[in-house]
């Protein structure tokens, strides 16, 4: 445990044999544009790790903003 509270995400969970299009989260994601709707968004490399996300790489969402991950 890392001691942060969720909570859990708005929406239904999209169904694996018809997946949405575009990013598969973007029907969930509070942070989606109409691209995310359109376009699977690619890998970027970060310290650490990687990351899709239109937003993050659009400098919409900063990396170091990790306030979607751990609400509460
Ligand atoms: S903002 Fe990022 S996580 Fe959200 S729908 Fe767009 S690409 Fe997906």
């Amino acid at each position: 445990m890392t001691g942060r509270q969720r909570s859990p995400v708005a929406g239904e969970v999209p169904s694996p044999i018809n997946p949405p299009t575009g990013c598969t989260f973007h029907p969930r994601c509070p942070f989606a544009n109409d691209r995310c709707k359109v376009e699977r968004p690619q890998s970027l490399p970060i310290e650490g790790g990687e990351v899709a996300c239109h937003a993050i790489e659009e400098k919409r969402l900063p990396i170091e903003d990790r306030s979607y991950a751990a609400r509460g």
